[in-house]
């Protein structure tokens, strides 16, 4: 990467700039926090699982991660980063748990620096078992992308991972830099579809004929396919009624800290069981 680029990568759009200091501080001081977004199965209704989100509470105010995820991973810092992401996801995961709901499923993103961290398998799984999470309960999501300089360490970590049954997800599938690699090699679980083909379903009959068409690629891979960043009625309705599997977005519910996510989960149980009693 060139010295201009990766200087860019430090300024945020709203021009801020991000230093190592800045981060180590937050880190310390917790200002690093998940939202949960969940993921619905399209069929049934129901939430099957959450993304978490990391967002930055300064003491300027919240920061989505799109600013200073870049920072994280350039600076190396992702990787005191990681023993953080998995303790408070599957302690977040365990107080869903406690809280009635046992069967949702936790997915992290997990950016590629993060994957050439020989600790990672020690990391997630001292969490696991700190917490008493089922491997199974795990979902890594990963991107494709042009920096990927390590294809095999990548690869390696994932199978590693796999092989401990946690599953792992590709994520923002049909996005500028993904191939096919992932889809072929990777084993994975789910397919994510990146919100951009989402929001443009309609803007032409060719959207819809390749939408229909990653659903049934991903159905001949045996992945559970998932549309991201569905905003309304019409998408959730064209998307169902074409056989995709799961989805997430504003439509449904935006990411939310976990005691309003408990909240809303609470809501969601009352609403199914009244329709189930006046159905009856
Ligand atoms: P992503 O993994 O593709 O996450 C989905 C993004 O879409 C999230 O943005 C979410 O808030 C947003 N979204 C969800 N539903 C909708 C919708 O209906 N419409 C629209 N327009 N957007 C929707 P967010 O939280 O700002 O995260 C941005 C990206 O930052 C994520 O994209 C992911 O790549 C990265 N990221 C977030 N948390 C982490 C993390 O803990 N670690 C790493 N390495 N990356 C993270
Ligand atoms: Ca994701
Ligand atoms: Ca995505």
């Amino acid at each position: 990467m060139s010295f201009v680029s990766s200087l860019k990568k430090f300024f945020s759009p709203r021009r801020r700039i991000i230093g190592t200091t800045d981060l180590r501080r937050a880190l310390k001081n917790n200002e690093f926090v998940f939202y949960y977004q969940p993921e619905w199965d399209l069929k049934t209704g129901e939430v099957k699982g959450v993304e978490a989100l990391i967002r930055w509470e300064s003491p300027n105010g919240i920061i989505p991660p799109a600013e200073f995820i870049p920072a994280l991973e350039q600076t190396g810092l992702i990787n005191e980063f990681t023993p953080f992401l998995f303790d408070q996801t599957l302690h977040d995961l365990r107080e869903l748990y406690q809280a009635g709901f046992d069967h949702l499923f936790m997915s992290v993103n997990l950016s590629v620096v993060q994957l050439h961290d020989p600790l990672l398998l020690d990391i997630i799984r001292k969490s696991l078992d700190n917490y008493a999470i089922m491997p199974e309960k795990l979902e890594c999501e990963i991107t494709e992308t042009k920096s990927m300089d390590k294809p095999e360490l990548e690869f390696q970590t994932l199978q590693q991972l796999r092989d401990n049954h946690i599953k792992l997800s590709i994520d923002d599938f049909g996005s500028g830099h993904s191939s096919f690699n992932y889809l072929k090699d990777l084993n994975a679980h789910k397919l994510k579809i990146d919100k951009e083909f989402i929001q443009s379903l309609f803007d032409k009959p060719a959207n819809e004929t390749i939408m229909r068409t990653i659903i049934g690629l991903g159905h001949s891979l045996n992945l559970i396919v998932l549309a991201e960043g569905i905003e309304t009625s019409a998408q959730e309705q064209w998307l169902r009624k074409n056989g995709c599997d799961y989805g997430q977005g504003f439509w449904f519910s935006r990411p939310l800290p976990l005691t309003m996510l408990i909240s809303f989960l609470r809501a969601q149980e009352d609403q199914t069981n009244t329709s189930y009693q006046s159905e009856k």
